[in-house]
């Protein structure tokens, strides 16, 4: 029997949802959620503020050795602090997202990364999100899930996302972005967007936030079964 505490693990294509679904089966569960994405985006924003050239990689590699990422949970919130400051909202503008493939493009980057990743589970049951969990943090984690859905479902729910905040955009351009996000996370050298072969598919393009939950916990309670017998 495995010691080891419980991964779930989430990957899946930007927009397909993850953030929220993962933050509220830790809820369920009372596991650690943890955005790897963030810790992209901090690093990315940290850059854009110091006016580093993104296609510099040693200073990037550098920066990242010196930056503190913490990811703070308490009951209803989820907060991100880059060196001591929080950035919790800042590192989700449209900025940061076209600009973090640089830093996730990197291997020194990501190693350093993974090593903090993986520490979580030093002591917590965890569900992490991101483009490689399950294939490269956590290759044991005891559940796998691939969330997806459809390009257009994925624009339409940044589009009324964007729209609640009062940003006006239009569905064609964010589906444009989508694709080309997608592009880059599937195609990269180091650890590009994969389904691992044991990973659980959820198409999420026809269900609610609930039906969602409800089906990874139901998941999650048949693998600990099954580890019991
Ligand atoms: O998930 P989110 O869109 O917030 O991630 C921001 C960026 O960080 C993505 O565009 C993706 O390329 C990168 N990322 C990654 N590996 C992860 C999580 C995110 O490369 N595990």
């Amino acid at each position: 029997m495995s010691h080891k505490r419980f991964v779930i693990a989430i990957d899946g294509p930007a927009g397909a949802g993850k953030s929220t679904v993962a933050m509220l089966v830790a809820k369920a569960l009372g596991f650690l959620y943890v955005d790897t994405g963030a810790m992209y985006r901090a690093l990315t924003l940290k850059a854009i503020q110091l006016k580093l050239d993104l296609n510099d990689r040693n200073a990037l590699i550098d920066m990242s050795r010196n930056t503190r990422i913490e990811l703070i949970q308490n009951e209803n919130h989820y907060r991100v602090f880059l060196d001591g400051l929080e950035v919790t909202k800042a590192i989700r503008s449209e900025l940061v997202s076209k600009n973090s493939h640089f830093i996730a493009s990197i291997p020194e980057v990501r190693e350093i990364l993974w090593s903090i990743q993986r520490s979580y589970r030093e002591k917590y049951d965890i569900v992490m999100e991101g483009r490689d969990i399950g294939t490269i943090v956590f290759p044991d984690a005891q559940l796998k899930i691939y969330l997806d859905a459809s390009v257009e479902e994925r624009a339409k729910r940044r589009y009324l996302q964007l729209k609640q905040q009062g940003i006006e955009t239009n569905i064609e351009d964010l589906k444009k972005e989508i694709i080309l996000r997608d592009e880059r996370d599937k195609n990269r050298n180091i650890a590009p967007l994969r389904k691992h072969p044991d990973a659980i598919t959820i198409d999420t393009t026809y269900l609610t936030i609930e039906q969602e939950v409800s089906m990874i916990v139901h998941l999650y309670k048949q693998t600990t079964e099954k580890n019991k017998k």
